[in-house]
């Protein structure tokens, strides 16, 4: 898998590195302090790769968003004549 050119980007989020799209949070990745989920109203143990409180299924999803929207800037970049 070849890098793509790098360019400055918001913020990138933990990309799921098991096929399907999950995120392997078995370890490190629970605290004892429910906290509310940084991505919905909901309470959380689990916390993101960043220590910041996150459901795994919201990480997930977070992610394939941000996977998506790569897609399309790249696409739409690609579109445009120079
Ligand atoms: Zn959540």
């Amino acid at each position: 898998m070849a890098p793509a050119r790098r360019r400055p980007e918001k913020e990138t989020p933990e990309l799921p590195s098991i096929p399907g799209g999950f995120l392997d949070w078995r370890h490190g990745h629970w605290s004892d302090v429910r906290a509310q989920c940084r991505y919905c109203p909901q309470m959380t143990n689990l916390r993101d790769h960043r220590g910041r409180p996150a459901h795994k299924v919201c990480a997930e999803e977070a992610a394939r968003r941000w996977v998506a929207e790569q897609n399309e800037r790249y696409e739409s970049e690609r579109g445009k004549s120079t």
